[in-house]
């Protein structure tokens, strides 16, 4: 821990140990703890970001939770008995000769140095309170360390630091916009960037080559534990470039970042295309911390007797020793819960001991005949005391849901089981057909489809969704961390896009034209990425909240608790921005 000397103090109060004995010191800090000692003395614990350091003092002072002060005394070791080993400076205290009360403090809302658990939206509300917990320190500390060293991973491969405005027209990313009235034209709006995406690729036809930005980007959706309104994201873009020397460029900087937190670099990421991701793990974000894999049964239930599954698509998942594991309620719940998700049923059975080795016993076993049930043990490697769940339906529900089902029973914490980056590669380039017909985009229209997928452009109707596209995504532990794709730099295959989209050319000049015109004068080959710092740096933390790193975040709802915002503006501000309010819809 770093000394920050000034001319207030001489040492942090968290870094005094046994070799500082005997010097005479002055240290700044909120006052954590106070214990009398016998009728003239009391114990007070100071604490600034390093930590806290135990302060005898005269009991008549009057120093209260939380109060400011500067104390000055000599460094003395505690008596043997009372040295605290859990404590960094736990075998020093300071004998203090001068007291100064910097700032006095009404009794805060809540503990600063305890572990319970405080109402979020009071914390949000007192958050300079919150911030002073060792835990927010902490995160705030390491995400700063995550920033500095992403910038200097890229730096170091020549990528140029580039600001782009707030004030912009609409960006691409599908999301709703955060829309800013205009004083000057009432009655016209700047959008708030969802991301950098147009103007990094006008920097490409700028020549800059290699662009990057910590950037603020802005989405107004709902909140999740994942997701806030205003998020960061290492944004960047290159020029000549494949969608490998993306991968290399962005895994230094997430490397170092790692590196940076944990004081080890990750091996190699691994790879694996869209397809096989939704096929062994139901998702496209998969979370290889472990295994229960999706198995294909489609083909042993192919001509089956068995009414539940006549379906175009069985998969199933094996839970090991799921029997001692699973209460039969607890069963009955995840029957529901598969329902909810979309899924007509969900059939279960036990793995026995039988006669000649695993047997399926219970649940929907006495529907499947004898060479289905081998062929299900087979196909699943079951054992014993292990629990099989089979879903039957559609592709893409059997898919979906037989992955929320792993996830529900095999996932990890969050801390546990290292970090597991993958590059899924591949995605398809639309993601549904709408139901005006026309397919929509899985990432955005500037993606470029796979070189292989190029004459498929040519089809029409259901056939599109098998077009694979130039996109890919970072993923770290079943959290999506960034996405990106090789652009579109050659105006017959955007045009084809665009009319695939239905984006017709009225659409196309109002939306994009600056960038359309931009190409006309010459655009490299290019491509690009981001990834969202928030989640990279709970994930390296263990916290399960993005808010818990970020300093001054909005509630689930996105309120802010601590500013009131969003709050009303009065009416001549309305009136000149051209706007009139209405009341709040019932
Ligand atoms: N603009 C994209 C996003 O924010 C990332 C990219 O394609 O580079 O998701």
């Amino acid at each position: 821990m770093q000394d920050l000397p000034t001319s207030m103090r001489t040492d942090m109060c968290g870094t005094l140990t046994a070799a500082d004995a005997g010097r005479t010191v002055s240290v700044c800090g909120w006052v954590d703890r106070r214990r009398e000692h016998g009728e003239h003395l009391a114990f007070i614990d100071l604490r600034d970001h390093t930590g806290v350091i135990q302060c005898v003092v005269n009991s008549s002072h009057d120093l209260r939770s939380e109060y400011v002060a500067r104390m000055t005394g000599l460094v003395r070791p505690r008596p043997g008995e009372t040295a605290n080993a859990d404590l960094a400076t736990g075998e020093v205290e300071i004998e203090v000769t001068e007291i100064e009360i910097l700032a006095e403090a009404e009794p805060p809302p809540f503990p600063v140095n305890d572990r319970i658990d405080v109402d979020e939206t009071i914390r949000l509300r007192h958050r300079y309170v919150d911030l002073r917990k060792e835990r927010l320190q902490r995160n705030l500390r390491t995400r700063a360390r995550v920033n500095s060293a992403i910038r200097a991973g890229m730096e170091e491969q020549g990528f140029v630091e580039i600001e782009t405005p707030m004030l912009i027209a609409s960006t691409p990313e599908g999301a709703r916009d955060f829309v800013v009235p205009s004083r000057k034209e009432p009655g016209s709006f700047y959008a708030l960037p969802q991301s950098p995406q147009l103007f990094k690729q006008l920097c490409m036809v700028g020549g800059i080559d290699r662009y990057y930005q910590i950037a603020r980007c802005l989405r107004d959706e709902d909140l999740r534990a994942d997701r806030q309104f205003e998020f960061m994201q290492l944004d960047a873009e290159m020029s000549f470039v494949s969608q490998e020397d993306v991968f290399t460029a962005i895994s230094h900087a997430v490397a170092n970042a790692v590196e940076a937190v944990t004081g080890e670099r990750p091996g190699d990421f691994e790879r694996m295309t869209w397809q096989e991701a939704m096929e062994r793990f139901g998702s496209d974000k998969p979370d290889t911390r472990f295994g229960m894999e999706l198995v294909e049964l489609t083909e042993v239930f192919d001509g089956t007797e068995a009414r539940v599954f006549q379906a175009p698509c069985v998969k199933g998942i094996r839970m090991p020793d799921g029997v001692a594991a699973l209460s039969r309620n607890q069963i009955d719940a995840l029957v529901e819960t598969c329902q909810r998700w979309g899924a007509k049923g969900l059939a279960w059975m036990k793995v026995v001991d039988g006669e000649n080795g695993p047997a399926l016993d219970a649940g929907v076993a006495k529907f499947l005949s004898e060479p289905e049930s081998k062929a299900v043990i087979n196909a699943l490697e079951a054992e014993p005391g292990d629990m099989v769940f089979l879903i039957a339906d559609t592709r893409r529900v059997v898919r979906h849901v037989l992955g929320l089902l792993r996830l529900e029973l095999g996932r990890p914490p969050v801390n546990e089981g290292g970090l597991h980056f993958l590059w899924v590669v591949d995605f398809p380039l639309f993601e549904t057909i709408a139901d005006n017909g026309s397919p929509v985009p899985a990432h955005h229209p500037f993606t470029m489809p796979h070189v292989d997928d190029m004459d498929l452009l040519g089809a029409s109707g259901e056939t599109l969704l098998d077009v694979r596209s130039q996109a890919y995504d970072l993923v770290l532990n079943g959290w999506e961390l960034g996405s990106g794709s090789i652009r579109i730099n050659r105006s017959d295959i955007q045009n084809r896009i665009f009319e695939l989209l239905g984006i017709g050319e009225a659409e196309r000049q109002a939306k994009f034209g600056f960038l359309l015109d931009a190409f006309r004068f010459g655009a490299p080959p290019h491509g690009g990425f981001a990834f969202g710092i928030d989640r990279l740096t709970a994930l390296l933390l263990g916290e399960t909240n993005i808010r818990e790193v970020i300093a001054f975040p909005k509630t689930q709802s996105g309120a802010d608790p601590l500013t009131s915002a969003p709050s009303p503006i009065d009416s001549a501000h309305l009136e000149e921005l051209g706007i009139r309010t209405l009341p709040p819809a019932t």
